[in-house]
């Protein structure tokens, strides 16, 4: 039995405690940044590191001016400085978004190494999602940071090494499991290797008792978004991950 978080005992946050809370709030919005540019380049294919961002309108390079986090968007009323052109909000959106998952992975988290953990696994589920949701694609390289910080998170929180190794091959066996089983049934693909892939991932983090409650909330969360789906868009056929992506965090938030 973990011991509550400090979330529920202290009646007056301390004064550290509200330091902590702004600087998890600030990494939280250069990291949002840095998802935003992420989501937006890894399906598309475009260079990561090499380019420097540059308005698509009118290619002028952004300087620091146009890149704070949220400020930046606001204070331009969501245009560019330079050709006036309108910037998609969803820049304003992922940055807000994962600054609020960095502050819950502080307020749920174990202890602080477990919440950094847990706060840098929200901002490369927040890249993932956003990828599915636009390009149907949950890019590997994000897939694999997430599976390497399964690491530091299980040393943490003091889990075994075993059972970390079993969770990952029970969710890439489930996953293919699924992924054939309904390809049988259906005579077409209804689970993407990538969401195999996140299952496998899933699994590191989790290990194999908690794997049920995650799979059950993934559950749940995509047959809701699922018919919300249907209900807006065209196609029947909806990304799965973003469901995958919002159960894990939870699941994590709240079983540790
Ligand atoms: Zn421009």
């Amino acid at each position: 039995m973990r011991p509550a978080s400090r979330l529920w005992t202290a009646d007056v946050p301390s004064g550290a405690e509200i330091f902590l809370y702004a600087v998890f709030a600030v990494f939280g919005l250069m990291t949002g940044s840095l998802a935003g540019a992420l989501s937006y380049r890894l399906p598309r294919r475009q260079p990561v590191m090499i380019d420097r961002s540059r308005c698509p309108s009118c290619k002028a390079t952004l300087k620091a001016l146009d890149l704070i986090p949220v400020f930046s968007w606001l204070f331009f009323k969501g245009r560019c400085r330079h050709c006036q052109a309108r910037i998609s909000p969803r820049y304003l959106l992922i940055e807000l978004a994962v600054m609020g998952l960095f502050l819950s992975a502080l307020a749920t988290a174990p202890n602080l190494w477990a919440a950094i953990c847990l706060a840098y696994l929200g901002g490369a589920l927040a890249v993932l999602a956003v990828a599915d949701l636009e390009q149907r694609i949950l890019p590997d390289p994000m897939q694999l940071c997430a599976a390497l910080l399964a690491l530091p998170w299980r040393y943490v929180t003091g889990a075994d090494w075993q059972d970390m190794i079993l969770g990952g091959l029970l969710g890439l066996g489930l996953g293919l499991g699924l992924r054939l089983g309904y390809c049988r049934l259906k005579g077409r693909h209804g689970l993407g290797l990538g969401d195999v892939k996140f299952l496998a991932v899933a699994g590191l983090w989790l290990g194999v008792e908690n794997f049920p409650p995650f799979l059950l909330t993934a559950g749940l969360i995509g047959v809701v978004f699922g018919l919300i789906w249907r209900f807006f868009a065209k196609t029947p056929v909806f990304p799965f991950g973003p469901a995958l992506c919002v159960a894990l965090f939870l699941t994590l938030s709240f079983l540790y």
